[in-house]
């Protein structure tokens, strides 16, 4: 048997993070993945064509930029293990159907003077919205990357002045009735509500406008990151990292249960029989759902209410493409953003795909969001070329009965032909694509359950100390010692936080080290 002083389950970003973490301070760590290939949502592959390097999940890494991973470049990631970033000018912009557009750029004066194409006076309202936002910022990136902390001490702290308590019931409205409140011009309103709706949720749904301050709030003061080389590049600088460290990350080594002795985690097997003892601890990239199977002796309320855990009605569904040349759209304005929704031009339109939805149906309208980063990273292409990476919402168990295997194609087809009304040389300039369906993306990370890229829904009841559940919140089980969890069903949630860091910092309490001192690169 191998032994490792920490095993850590997954190689998605967040366990490399707190693997890393441990490594850097002295453990001896290992990384088991059950692809043969490592990083989960953080993967850049050849899909398509050799040479067309595509990010076949995150491609933007907005979040990750407040972190002190980065900001104090703790592990070194940029100085020493080869972690660059480009900052696009406009991290995202809505095209409309009738070939109007809104760029929001990272100058909000600039952001103000789109807006007043549509409106003065939302340009004027814009402009409180992104000082409030500004505001906001620093209180609300510092809880993303440490440990939460209780909801009920969170909320009596907001209720102790004025603004804790506007914040407060930012944070319970909708988008939709706080974006009525702000903005009077319908294609303003959609712009900011198809922000929730890359959260997966509605812009009906409660508890949600805060998501247009800290999106906003990200989008102007660090800007959307787009790694250079692909998205990948943060797991290979992950990699590098720990293993400079001693430590060892093994690919097609998939993990089928925890062992556990006298109530403490002391290692895993593998579905292949192969076992590995941790002489500390076991990080586990393991869903909510599936806890209860890879786990002997979980206490049965922890397990039910894991089990219990609420998945989004809005799945996922992705189309790669390898393109003979850069996009055309139809638009008299210069589509150079990183984030690029095509939008309806009414915005009731958008309102109402959500709600199918809800009741498991197809949008009418597809709601179409893109990236083509290769303008960013011509280093993605062969000279000349480009790639497209385009996503759309769907409901995981296809209201037709069919299986998204046998009729993904034919959904790509329609999601094409609906981009052809945005972009003239589509679907002409498509060298190759490749599709992934909901039931793909759950099999490429058991995180993206049922196509939920946030792992299972973002909702307020399953945030903060309560993501997942209440007894999940910190990163440990209720009686189990020594087991420690990470992803985007954990706190802060989905995305590209880099909150593995959180994790580490709970592990680095546990065994007794100094999280300040040691959970460096030197
Ligand atoms: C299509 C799509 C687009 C996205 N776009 C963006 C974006 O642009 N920006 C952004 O910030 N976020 C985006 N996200 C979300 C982001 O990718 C995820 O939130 C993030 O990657 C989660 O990281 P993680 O490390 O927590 O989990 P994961 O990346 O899911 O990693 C978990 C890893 O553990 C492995 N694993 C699980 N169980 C086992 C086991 N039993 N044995 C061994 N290995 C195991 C999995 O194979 C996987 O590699 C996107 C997600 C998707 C699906």
């Amino acid at each position: 048997m191998t032994t490792a002083d920490i095993i850590a389950v997954g190689s998605g970003h967040n366990g490399l993070v707190a693997a890393a973490y441990l490594a850097a301070a002295g453990k001896k760590v290992l990384v088991l993945e059950r692809n043969a290939w490592f990083g989960g949502g953080v993967v850049t592959r050849e899909l398509t064509r050799p040479g067309f390097r595509h990010d076949q999940h995150s491609m933007s890494h907005i979040f990750i930029q407040g972190n002190p991973l980065l900001t104090n470049d703790e592990l070194r990631l940029k100085s020493r293990y080869g972690l660059e970033y480009i900052f696009p000018q406009v991290p995202m912009m809505s095209v409309f159907e009738d070939g109007t557009t809104l760029k929001l750029y990272r100058d909000p004066e600039k952001s103000a003077a789109e807006i007043a194409k549509y409106s003065r006076r939302d340009a004027d309202a814009f402009r409180q919205v992104s000082r409030q936002a500004a505001a906001w910022l620093p209180m609300i990136a510092s809880t993303l990357y440490s440990p939460p902390a209780p909801v009920g001490a969170s909320n009596a702290m907001l209720d102790q002045s004025r603004e804790g308590r506007e914040l407060w019931r930012v944070i319970q409205m909708s988008t939709h009735d706080h974006l009525c409140e702000l903005f009077e011009h319908e294609k303003v309103r959609m712009h900011f509500a198809r922000v929730a709706g890359e959260n997966l949720v509605s812009p009906d749904e409660k508890a949600t406008a805060i998501g247009v301050y800290v999106f906003l709030g990200f989008l102007e003061a660090y800007g959307f990151g787009v790694a250079r080389g692909g998205s990948g590049r943060l797991t290979d600088a992950l990699i590098a990292c720990i293993r400079d460290h001693g430590g060892e990350v093994l690919a097609s080594a998939e993990v089928a249960r925890i062992r556990v002795s006298n109530g403490r985690a002391t290692g895993v097997e593998t579905v292949d029989g192969r076992s590995f003892g941790a002489r500390d601890a076991v990080i586990g990239a393991i869903h909510p759902h599936l806890l209860g199977q890879m786990i002997d002796g979980m206490d049965p309320t922890v397990r039910a209410a894991a089990e219990a855990t609420h998945i989004t009605d809005a799945a996922c569904i992705t189309v790669h493409a390898a393109l003979d040349a850069p996009l055309q759209f139809r638009t008299s304005e210069r589509v150079d953003a990183v984030m690029v929704e095509m939008l309806p031009t009414s915005y009731e339109t958008l309102r109402r795909d959500f709600d199918e939805l809800r009741y498991h149906r197809f949008t009418p309208y597809p709601l179409l969001g893109l990236g083509s980063l290769s303008q960013f990273d011509p280093s993605r292409v062969p000279p000349g070329k480009a790639i497209l990476h385009l996503w759309d919402y769907v409901p995981y168990r296809r209201p037709d009965g069919r299986s998204w295997d046998e009729a993904k194609q034919e959904y790509a087809d329609r999601m094409l032909a609906h981009l052809s009304k945005f972009v003239a040389n589509i679907p002409g300039v498509v060298l190759e694509r490749h599709v992934d369906s909901p039931v793909d993306m759950e099999r490429t990370s058991p995180s993206f359950r049922r196509g939920d890229l946030h792992g299972i829904a973002t909702s307020t009841y399953q945030s903060g100390a309560h993501r997942p559940t209440p007894d999940l919140g910190q990163y440990t089980i209720p009686g189990l010692d020594r087991f420690y969890l990470v992803g985007p069903f954990q706190h802060p949630g989905g995305g590209v936080f880099g909150a593995g860091r959180a994790t580490a910092m709970t592990m680095f309490e546990a065994l007794g080290l100094d999280f300040e001192r040691q959970g460096r690169v030197k």
